[in-house]
């Protein structure tokens, strides 16, 4: 599926080998780490090019210092992680310009399958422009290069981009590989049935997303907030629910074009006020007066369920309610069950379905969730992700 160079098409031996990683991790006041999830996801590239002899130089950003040296953004605390999970030292170059002396010197004393991690990228403003200086100054680091950051990959950095400009070859590292497999062939060669499962708060967030899918998938099932606009465009009142007007054509086409590919809810769990102790009702067709969509009901849960399951595959992009309410969150766990359970490969994009079935405690009866909240969606939507392109193209 993936047409690029892998991580074992290189010759890494006795070679230094630049790796971009997603060490964007989420840090407590302590400045610890309170969810290593994405270093985990690393560690088969590290481990592999350090057993195979590699001098292996990681690189990675974290939060938004945006161009400044922020301690509090420092990626001291990920050497420590990475250290302990691979259980030799890594070596931190904490340097304010990523690419400074303690780096260079860092390096130049590497010895084989050895690992040194640089500072946060994104403590240079050169990063997210893509400026060509700081790109060939990290690659002057290294004799190879891999990418197995696909939470940026939607972006164009110098640290994923840039530097493939100055080193070759640019291969993928096994993360970015596994991500593109499981959602390419998801979209792109799926076992059929293949149902999607959109939800969330946005139609106009969503409509390449919607476009693309449509094109693909045997069902488009639409839940969450942006079912509203949806519930306009056939007629129905939505009282106090989402909105978004400037969509309600828009969501009319959509619904001529796809005819019964797409499914929405038929009841909703509906409230007076967006508060967990609200008290709730649920109703079928039009919202009343007063009242706003919050989750969908009971006789939606059936449908999407009986569509689900002889799906084949499944994508699931946001949750069918205000799952963060627990008042509201019976639709998208119910979903997140039925998928756990499903006898298909279930594929979970982005952020919020991902928050969503790791709260309901089923991360690991889905067959993938996605590492890139921002990069899935763009995947989904059809597009090339910049930092996939820049690869070197497998033979
Ligand atoms: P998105 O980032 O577009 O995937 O949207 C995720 C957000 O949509 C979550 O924070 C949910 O609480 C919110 N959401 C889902 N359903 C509803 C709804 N019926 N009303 C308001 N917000 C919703």
């Amino acid at each position: 599926m993936l047409n690029k160079l892998n991580v074992e098409g290189l010759d890494v031996k006795g070679k230094r080998v630049l790796v971009r990683c997603d060490f964007n991790v989420p840090l407590n006041e302590k400045l610890e780490i309170t969810d290593d999830t994405r270093i985990t996801g690393a560690m088969p590239t590290i481990k592999y090019l350090a057993d195979n002899g590699a001098k292996v130089i990681l690189c990675s950003h974290m939060g938004k210092p945006k161009g400044n040296p922020v301690p509090e953004l420092s990626l001291a605390p990920v050497a420590k992680s990475i250290s302990k999970k691979l259980g030799k030292e890594v070596v931190f170059a904490p340097d304010d310009t990523v690419v400074g002396d303690n780096a260079k010197k860092a390096v130049s004393e590497m010895a084989d399958g050895d690992v040194v991690l640089l500072e946060n990228t994104r403590y240079r403003a050169e990063e997210t422009k893509n400026v060509d200086a700081f790109s060939e100054e990290l690659a002057l680091l290294a004799d190879l290069f891999v990418n197995d950051a696909f939470g940026t990959a939607h972006r164009a950095h110098c640290s994923n981009v840039g530097v493939t400009k100055y080193v070759k070859p640019a291969a993928a590292g096994y993360l970015i590989e596994k991500e593109i497999q499981f959602l390419g062939n998801a979209v792109n060669a799926p076992v059929r049935p293949l149902v999607a499962v959109l939800g969330g708060s946005k139609v106009s967030s969503k409509i390449s997303v919607i476009e693309n899918l449509l094109k693909k998938v045997d069902k488009l099932i639409i839940g969450g907030g942006m079912a509203y606009t949806f519930f306009a465009a056939q007629g129905k009142t939505t009282g106090t629910s989402l909105l978004e007007p400037d969509y309600i054509e828009y969501a009319k086409k959509m619904l001529e074009e796809a005819g019964d590919k797409i499914v929405l809810p038929v009841d909703t769990v509906v409230a007076e006020k967006f508060d967990n102790d609200a008290p709730s009702k649920v109703v079928e067709g039009n919202i009343p007066d007063g009242f706003m969509g919050l989750d969908i009901g009971p006789k939606s849960i059936e449908l999407f369920k009986s569509v689900l399951k002889d799906a084949k595959t499944v994508v699931w992009n946001g949750p069918m309610g205000v799952f963060e309410m627990p008042n509201f969150a019976n639709g998208t766990n119910e979903i997140a069950a039925m998928l756990a359970e499903l006898d298909a490969k279930t594929i979970i994009g982005g952020g919020d379905s991902v928050a969503a079935v790791n709260q309901a405690g089923l991360g690991d009866k889905m067959s993938h969730i996605s590492t890139g909240g921002g990069a899935s969606m763009e995947f989904l939507e059809g597009k090339d992700l910049p930092g996939i392109v820049a690869l070197t193209d497998a033979e």
